[in-house]
C-alpha cells in the first residue's frame, strides 16, 4: 500500500487514517466503492468509474455525499501525493457514523470517504504471460450485483475457495448452470466460432468498465459479441476464455476446475484485446 491516504478531507499516513466504529460501512456494509487502475500517472477510464459510483451511491439512497468532481479530485491528489505511477486507487464512501446502531438510515450524518492507493503492475503484469486459472463456485449473493457494495463475503469466499484449489479467481455460477462472473472481475468466453460470448448487464452482474471498454474495442476490430448466458458446460468446451477488471484489465483464463481451455495456454483473442486495451486506456481521450 501506499504512504498517503485520505480520510474525510484528510490527507494523512495510512498508519494514522481511522474511522469510527460506529461507521454504518463497518456495521452494515452500508456503502458503496469504486477500484480505479493508474498507468502512466493517469487514472484509466475513471468517468466510467465515476459514474457507476453515482449510480450506486443512487441505489443505496445515499444523497449526500460531494460532488463527483470533488471525488476526482480526491483520486487525482492521492496519485499525486503518492507518486503513483502505476497501481490502483481504492475510494470507499458509506452513510457515514451516527451515535447509534440503528438499522434505518440516521438523519444528520455526513458520509465517510476513504481512499487510498497502491503501486501494483498493472501492464507489465506476469498473470497476462501465463493466465490464470478459474476455479467455478455457487453464486451465493443477494439479488442487486449492479451496485457496487461493500458487503463481499461472498466474494471473499469464492476467492478464498479458488486460492485454496491453487487457482487465481472463482467464476460464480448461478442456479441456472450460468456463468454470472468473477469474484472481482467479468467473465468472457469465445466459442469455437469466434464469438466473444458474455452476461449482458442486469442486476445478476455488476456492469463492468473494462467490459464495456473491451466489447466496444471488440466490435471495432469486427468480432462478433454475444450477450447471453453461458454454462459451465460451454465454458469448458470455449476456444478461449478470459477476464476484465479495472486491477487486472484483460487476462487469459487457462483453465476452468482444472480442465485446459482450448491449447491451455493463454488465447489470441485475449492477447489482442488486452492490448488494444491497453494502447486505448494510454491514450489521451481526445484521440481515442
Ligand atoms: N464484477 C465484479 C463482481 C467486480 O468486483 C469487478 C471489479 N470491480 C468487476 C466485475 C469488473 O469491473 P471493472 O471492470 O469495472 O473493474
Amino acid at each position: 500500500m501506499s504512504d498517503i491516504a485520505y480520510v474525510n478531507g484528510a490527507y494523512l499516513p495510512l498508519a494514522e487514517a481511522r474511522v469510527s466504529i460506529l461507521d454504518r460501512g463497518f456495521l452494515f456494509a452500508d456503502g458503496v466503492y469504486e477500484v480505479a487502475a493508474v498507468v502512466g500517472g493517469r487514472l484509466i477510464d475513471n468517468d466510467a468509474h465515476l459514474s457507476r459510483l453515482e449510480n450506486s451511491l443512487r441505489e443505496l439512497r445515499i444523497d449526500n455525499a460531494p460532488p463527483i468532481q470533488t471525488i476526482a479530485n480526491v483520486e487525482a491528489e492521492l496519485v499525486a501525493r503518492n507518486g503513483l505511477s502505476e497501481g490502483l486507487v481504492y475510494l470507499q464512501i458509506t452513510r457515514g457514523a451516527s451515535n447509534d446502531r440503528d438499522f434505518g438510515f440516521p438523519s444528520g450524518t455526513t458520509p465517510t470517504i476513504v481512499a487510498f492507493a497502491k503501486k501494483k503492475n498493472i501492464v507489465a503484469s506476469p498473470a497476462a504471460e501465463t493466465g490464470v486459472k478459474v476455479l467455478t463456485v455457487p453464486d451465493l449473493r443477494w439479488a442487486r450485483r449492479n451496485i457496487k457494495t461493500v458487503a463481499l463475503l461472498a466474494q471473499v469466499l469464492a476467492k478464498q475457495a479458488a486460492l485454496d484449489a491453487g487457482c487465481q479467481e472463482a467464476w460464480m455460477v448461478d442456479r441456472d448452470g450460468l456463468v454470472t462472473e468473477g469474484s472481482s472481475s467479468t467473465a468472457f468466453i469465445v466459442t469455437k466460432a469466434d464469438a466473444l460470448v458474455t452476461r449482458p448487464n442486469s442486476p445478476a452482474i455488476l456492469p463492468g468498465c473494462t467490459r464495456k471498454a473491451v466489447q466496444s474495442l471488440a466490435a471495432r476490430e469486427g468480432l462478433t459479441i454475444e450477450e447471453r448466458g453461458f454454462s459451465v458446460a460451454e465454458a469448458y468446451e470455449a476456444k478461449e476464455a478470459f477476464l476484465t477488471s479495472a486491477s487486472n484489465l484483460v487476462l487469459p483464463v487457462v483453465s476452468i476446475d482444472e480442465r485446459p481451455i482450448g491449447s491451455g495456454a493463454p488465447g489470441e483473442r485475449a492477447r489482442l484485446l488486452r492490448s488494444l486495451y491497453i494502447e486505448w486506456a494510454t491514450k489521451p481521450v481526445a484521440t481515442r
